[in-house]
């Protein structure tokens, strides 16, 4: 873990990062890196995380009381605080509202299909939380039942939140869910979905102790179907599979 230094500069320039991708707007959005036991560190309420310095940031401890720093904190320290006490292995939280799978959260839509195998050896599926107005303990307390067992959240008619044992996971899984939204979102244009059988899950999640950056405690189950997926014919399923044979070895670029 680097020095409060390295810290506070680590979340600048994730902010910054959120911004170039478009994941935030205006004021949106939050981060967070765990300092020690009882003090986290945090983004400001009302500025851009693109344009943020390291004396922007503010130190609270673990009730949500400032300890450090000229700024108001983020009004969503609740959750952020949530994630610290339920996950002891996280380290670094961020909040964004990426476009296409916030998108899928205000459809009310999880991102729970096995549609492509990085995700489901990174992230397993991404829940869909219930709504909870923002800056109140309603929103702390609808991703209470889902911080355990997942390290990416969609937040519903609001927004992602994502954790991980440092800050720089949590900001790669904050990518790869709005990756995996926008190409759930092309499986929807196309209008058909070829979800990962159960026998191929298993090998997924089985292989994901292999991975490196792929840590989670939390047991992240799979979904073989549900709702609008998997209508597929018998005979479509076994030219997939004979597809899937074909296949090269599975990269995992983390
Ligand atoms: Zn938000």
């Amino acid at each position: 873990m680097g020095s409060e230094h390295q810290l506070r500069r680590e979340i600048v320039k994730m902010g910054r990062a959120l911004h170039e991708r478009g994941f935030i707007a205006a004021c949106d959005g939050n981060l967070s890196v765990r300092l020690n036991d009882e003090r986290v560190l945090v983004t400001p309420t009302g500025m851009s995380k693109g344009g943020m310095h390291s004396a922007d940031l503010v130190i609270v401890d673990m009730e949500g009381q400032r300890v450090k720093g000229r700024r108001e904190m983020t009004s969503e320290i609740g959750m952020h605080l949530l994630i610290y006490r339920m996950r002891p292995d996280v380290r670094g939280i961020v909040h964004a509202h990426p476009p296409t799978a916030t998108g899928f959260a205000a459809a009310g839509l999880a991102l729970n299909q096995p549609l492509v195998c990085e995700v489901v050896i990174g992230l397993g599926q991404i829940p869909l939380a219930p709504y909870g107005t923002p800056g109140t303990p309603e929103l702390a307390q609808t991703l209470e039942p889902l911080v355990p067992d997942y390290d990416a959240i969609l937040m519903a008619n609001h927004g992602v939140v994502t954790y991980g044992a440092d800050l720089h996971s949590a900001y790669m899984k904050m990518e790869t869910v709005e990756h995996f939204a926008q190409i759930a979102l092309v499986t929807h244009i196309l209008g058909q979905q070829q979800l990962l059988d159960r026998p191929d899950l298993e090998k997924l999640v089985a292989a994901r102790s292999k991975y490196l950056g792929v840590n989670s405690a939390a047991p992240m189950p799979v979904h073989s179907s549900n709702g609008n997926g998997g209508r597929l014919s018998r005979r479509s399923r076994a030219r997939s599979s004979r597809t899937v044979l074909r296949e090269p070895a599975m990269r995992f670029e983390n």
